[in-house]
């Protein structure tokens, strides 16, 4: 028999975070303190407009340090699907370990650019050198419409100024963002900073002559630009329910390529489909274009969007109906035919959770809790509002711990949610479908996501006889810290577990002090 081995603990560290600047510093250590280091440092600006347009909400959650993946991987997922266009991360290695690590996982199949730095090209300025050494060398107009260049925490925290890297380098277009977990609280919200840095540079590109028209030539209809990545599905379902007002469905901004840009801003009206696009609508009501919200989910909800949609396109009533008759109908049997049964709390970071909470309601679930990292804004307003009709909580910027506590308290019969609550929910039992990965990822407006919801949701909740077998079979077996693989039966060690206590309490007590005292 092998002899057990004990595992050094070592007492908590209690000293403080490393200074600013140095390689290191990240979500872990104090977001105040990133934030003050980069305000010192020239990024006041661009921090206070963050805050402006990604408000946070005091006491309802702490979205100020990411509680799910790195802020920046939003926009580093935009600029890697587009084509022709080059991104190059500055922070980190290993924030930029996880974000490339992520990517792949996603599938980029493109590579990420990497400007390297330690303390001193840090200090001396010698980055933002590099940052435009490699922009230079990679700004090849064959290959090329554009080179994003990202700013991750400790670059930002920094004052690396990609304000100053030339704008254009032989017709390459060079975009310098700051996407620091300090200042961007989501990954949402992060598609939002570079989509809006984009859409900002075309229009200034269009007000000042003629640019590319689309790949497919210019819609010959008035085009509803649609706002927010969505399933492929939808914006061709979205396209039959216009057509009968005469309006096309026209670019998805965030854009696969950088003339589609253009053919964004050359639109009718513009639907905020995902309601975070706070910089993104700066731009469209910039160049004059309309902003809805919402979008066309459920029978109410469809009813209301395509009204919206009509009246800002300056579309006649009757045809407003028209469109309304051809789509309802078969809406309404669609969700007659199959009805969810059952309890369900519901929470994410995607922005669109209030649309799912909606064609559940309507399709007959107990829907009891939703909850979104991303904020309120008025292109949710409404269906917060609709929502909290029917008696549901609707908790914007909410923490796991929110989510976590909704799940304890509605003790649902499925559990809709990020990774963490999901785990948690299965622990409990619970039957729970992964809110990224199951929900983002199929269609969700008209007859389409009707019909798709619900077939996934009764399918999950069918599931709890099998969980339950489960549970009956496992019992407690590897709960807790019995958990992971085990040579022999585990034994407690009830005079370690109180020495651990001990030395734990101790040290709180000590940083306690400190803190006071400081
Ligand atoms: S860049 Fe992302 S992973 Fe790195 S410290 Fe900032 S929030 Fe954390």
């Amino acid at each position: 028999m092998t002899t057990p081995r004990v595992i050094p603990v070592h007492p908590a560290p209690g000293a403080a975070a490393p200074a600013a600047g140095g390689d290191g510093l990240g979500c872990h250590a104090g977001a105040a303190q990133m934030r003050e280091a980069a305000a010192g440092a020239g990024k006041t600006e661009v921090l206070a407009r963050y805050a402006a347009d990604y408000p946070l909400q005091p006491g309802t959650g702490p979205h100020d340090q990411p509680q799910s993946m790195c802020p920046a991987f939003g926009s580093l997922r935009v600029g890697l699907r587009m084509r022709r266009t080059a991104t190059i991360l500055s922070g980190s290695a290993c924030c930029v370990y996880g974000l490339t690590f992520t990517s792949h996982f996603y599938g980029a199949r493109r590579s990420v650019g990497y400007v390297p730095f330690n303390s001193e090209t840090l200090v001396t300025g010698q980055l933002f050198e590099d940052i435009r050494d490699a922009v230079h060398a990679q700004a090849n107009p064959k290959e090329l419409d554009a080179i994003v260049v990202i700013n991750l925490c400790v670059p930002t925290a920094s004052g690396v100024p990609l304000q100053l890297l030339p704008k254009e380098i032989d017709g390459v277009r060079i975009i310098g963002i700051d996407v620091p977990g300090f200042g961007v609280p989501t990954h949402a919200e992060a598609k939002d900073v570079l989509a809006a840095a984009m859409l900002r540079y075309a229009r200034g590109e269009a007000e000042a002559g003629p640019v590319a028209a689309p790949r497919q030539g210019r819609s010959q209809l008035p085009a509803i630009t649609l706002l927010g990545e969505m399933f492929p599905a939808d914006p061709p379902g979205i396209a039959q329910m216009l057509a009968p007002m005469g309006l096309s469905v026209g670019t998805v901004v965030p854009t696969r390529e950088w003339r589609e840009l253009y053919a964004a801003l050359d639109c009718a009206a513009v639907a905020a489909i995902h309601p975070f696009y706070t910089a993104s609508v700066r731009e469209f009501e910039a160049a004059g274009r309309p902003v809805v919200g919402s979008a066309p989910v459920g029978v109410e909800g469809t009813h209301d969007w395509l009204g919206a949609i009509g009246a800002a396109a300056g579309v006649a009533s009757d045809k407003i109906d028209a469109a309304r008759n051809a789509t309802l109908g078969a809406l309404r049997g669609v969700m007659s035919a199959q009805k969810i049964q059952g309890r369900i709390t519901l929470s994410g970071y995607e922005g669109s959770e209030l649309l799912v909470g909606r064609l559940l309601v309507e399709c007959g679930a107990d829907l009891r809790y939703v909850g979104s990292a991303c904020p309120a804004t008025p292109w949710n307003a409404a269906d917060a509002d609709w929502l909290r009709s029917k008696g549901v909580h609707v908790q914007f910027r909410a923490s796991l711990e929110q989510d976590l506590a909704a799940v304890a308290e509605w003790k649902p019969q499925l559990a809709v949610g990020t990774t963490p609550v999901v785990q948690a929910a299965k622990q409990a039992c619970i039957p729970s479908l992964y809110f990224t990965n199951l929900i983002s990822a199929r269609p969700l407006m008209g007859v389409a996501g009707a019909g798709s919801l619900v077939q996934v949701i009764n399918g999950a909740i069918a599931n709890q006889a099998r969980f339950d077998r489960m549970h009956e079979f496992f019992g407690s077996v590897g709960a807790g810290d019995r958990a992971g693989v085990w040579e022999d039966v585990p034994r407690d060690f009830p005079d370690f577990r109180a020495d651990v206590r001990r030395i734990n309490e101790k040290a709180a007590k000590r940083r306690k002090a400190e803190e006071m005292g400081g």
